[in-house]
């Protein structure tokens, strides 16, 4: 039923109490065949309901599944044996006064209708109560079905049906010591000629319907949806990623079968790979790469403090690094330019690039330590030469070790050409007395 303000209803005179007349039950005449809906017997208000009634009220709830239909039901209260029983010969559907609405509206007009229907068509019955349909909502009184059987059907005696055409569901409910409970069941009676007629009916209102699904599924080979999945990448993930995850959740719960097709697959497999490629334990980049980079990459923006920061967490690993070891002193070169107060340090990373070249050395890394302390010299005025004669005089006392190929090429490059000859010498003579002396300068290159 609808919002309480279409119940502004005023039945004023109309007089809903039916008179209990005594009567004997339908079914003590021979000539009346009587069926059973639900358990009838357990009703402790029998109602029987005319076959021909109840064929009128189930085509009228099925007439529309998505709105709310209703209307009275005609018949009579009867007293048989001390027990009262209300019996259903008729009914009158409303016209619903708003056929848009989805809710069935009762106003005053549709009772004015009603009850001047009765009084035409059927004045020897009265009205006993109302039905109306809640299309796959289920059986049960809303609030504002409540409102109108509390109010103008309150009598115990006076019913309300409740249709469920979707889910082919119906009972009587009715107003009982302040409750308003649902009848377990009720008995449909007309001629004995009609029994098979009625055993139909009550087969038909006793199968479940089938459970339909309420939203078809797309074809498989729809051109929209493949559309969307191959054409729309976003639309795919937003739509169709919850729907794969609950299907495979389905499957991991054992509600749904796997399927297989070539597509799945392939997701599974990409997936599985993905899985690996995150899960197998690769070698972390090494954080001196980091460092080395990050160094660059503030020098390249004027960050110089930063730059010399990374450098020496870099060198801690990498103390041999010609690069980084001029893009350090270079770094502090340009912090003391702006009068920063780095002296001190650039002092020490000049001593640091010194040892590390003399390390070199002596480890007969040649090249690697000449390249040093040119940028050694670069840093303290000393010039290329003073690096020359420290190169030269390690590898001057290290013959016996044999300098590779490539070490020897770089020094003897910046050697030819250049007159230093005598300083080779002084150099020989001075710190590698080990160097034989006969050779002299012409030990070089001994290989
Ligand atoms: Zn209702």
């Amino acid at each position: 039923m609808s919002d309480a303000e279409d119940i502004q209803i005023q039945l004023g005179t109309v007089k809903t109490r039916t008179v209990v007349q005594e009567r004997a039950w339908p079914c003590a005449e021979l000539s009346t065949y009587v069926g059973a809906y639900g358990d009838a017997d357990a009703s402790e208000l029998p109602i029987y309901v005319r076959l021909a009634a109840l064929e009128g009220i189930e085509s009228h709830a099925i007439s529309s599944l998505k709105a709310e239909v209703g209307g009275a039901l005609l018949g009579g209260v009867y007293r048989h044996e001390g027990k009262v029983y209300v019996q259903v010969e008729s009914y009158l559907p409303a016209r619903n006064a708003d056929e848009q609405r989805a809710r069935l509206t009762f106003t005053h007009e549709t009772w004015k209708q009603l009850y001047d229907e009765r009084e035409q068509k059927h004045p020897d019955l009265s009205i006993v109560g109302w039905y109306h349909t809640h299309p796959d909502l289920g059986v049960f009184l809303s609030d504002d079905d409540k409102f109108i059987q509390r109010n103008f059907f309150g009598e115990e005696e006076q019913i309300a049906l409740v249709v469920d055409p979707v889910a082919n569901e119906r009972a009587f409910f009715r107003q009982s010591n302040g409750k308003l409970p649902k009848l377990p069941g009720f008995y449909v009676f007309g001629d004995a000629s009609s029994s098979g007629n009625i055993e139909t009916v009550l087969d038909k209102m006793r199968t479940k319907p089938q459970a339909a699904p309420r939203h078809t599924p797309p074809a498989r080979n729809n051109p929209t949806i493949n559309r969307i999945i191959f054409a729309e990448p976003c639309l795919n993930l937003y739509y169709f990623l919850p729907r794969m995850m609950r299907r495979w959740l389905g499957i991991l719960n054992a509600e749904t079968a796997p399927r297989i097709s070539i597509k799945n697959v392939l997701i599974v497999a990409l997936l599985v790979a993905l899985v690996y490629m995150f899960v197998t334990t690769r070698p972390a980049p090494p954080q001196e790469l980091i460092h080395i980079e990050y160094a660059k990459a503030f020098s390249a923006a004027g960050d110089y403090e930063e730059s010399v920061r990374e450098y020496r967490r870099y060198l801690v690993h990498k103390p041999d690094d010609e690069a980084a070891r001029e893009g350090l002193l270079a770094a502090l070169k340009k912090l003391s330019a702006e009068n920063n107060d780095v002296s001190a340090v650039y002092e020490n990373e000049i001593a640091a690039a010194r040892e590390a070249a003399n390390r070199a050395a002596r480890n007969g890394n040649f090249g690697s330590a000449y390249r040093l302390y040119r940028i050694v010299a670069a840093h303290t005025q000393e010039g290329d030469d003073r690096a020359c004669e420290s190169v030269f005089g390690f590898l001057a006392g290290s013959i016996a070790s044999r300098p590779s190929k490539a070490d020897a090429d770089v020094v003897l490059r910046f050697f030819v050409g250049q007159d230093i000859g005598a300083r080779i010498e002084e150099t020989d003579k001075k710190n590698h007395k080990r160097a034989p002396k006969s050779q002299g300068a012409r030990y070089w290159p001994p290989w």
